[in-house]
């Protein structure tokens, strides 16, 4: 059993293992299968169907290339989208901690300690001072 499926995945993409995208896609396709039992939308279970026979046919198909490239893209996009998430908890984390000031005069974004009462604040670009609370 073994070295038939080794055969048979021979030369196929899914030789290598699964990518993002079909990971991705066999997850979205579990999940809508599960809603498609409790929603009244009849759509969902088409589209999970769909979505499963995409995973399937990307594990078997033997145009290496081209579904090398469809995951390159798709891993393009998805880290776009997860780098927005993980700016928005670096930015979280540091408001916290920090003031992000603007300057008055040049508009550079200056990062100060919170807690620290009044304070002046140096503009490290054009080196105009401004009072602040911290
Ligand atoms: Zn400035």
């Amino acid at each position: 059993m073994k070295n038939f499926l080794y055969r048979f995945f021979q030369g196929r993409y899914g030789a290598y293992g699964t990518d993002r995208l079909t990971k991705c896609s066999l997850v979205v396709a579990v999940i809508l299968l599960v809603l498609s039992f409790t929603s009244p939308l009849g759509i969902l279970y088409y589209v999970a169907v769909v979505m499963l026979f995409y995973s399937y046919f990307r594990l078997f198909s033997k145009n290496i290339p081209a579904r090398y490239r469809e995951n390159e893209i798709f891993v393009k996009f998805t880290d776009k989208f997860l780098d927005f998430f993980r700016n928005f908890k670096d930015t979280w984390t540091q408001n916290k901690a920090f003031h992000i000031y603007k300057c008055p005069n040049c508009s550079q974004k200056i990062r100060v300690p919170r807690g620290k009462g009044r304070i002046e604040i140096r503009c490290p670009k054009c080196g105009n001072t401004f009072l602040k609370k911290s």
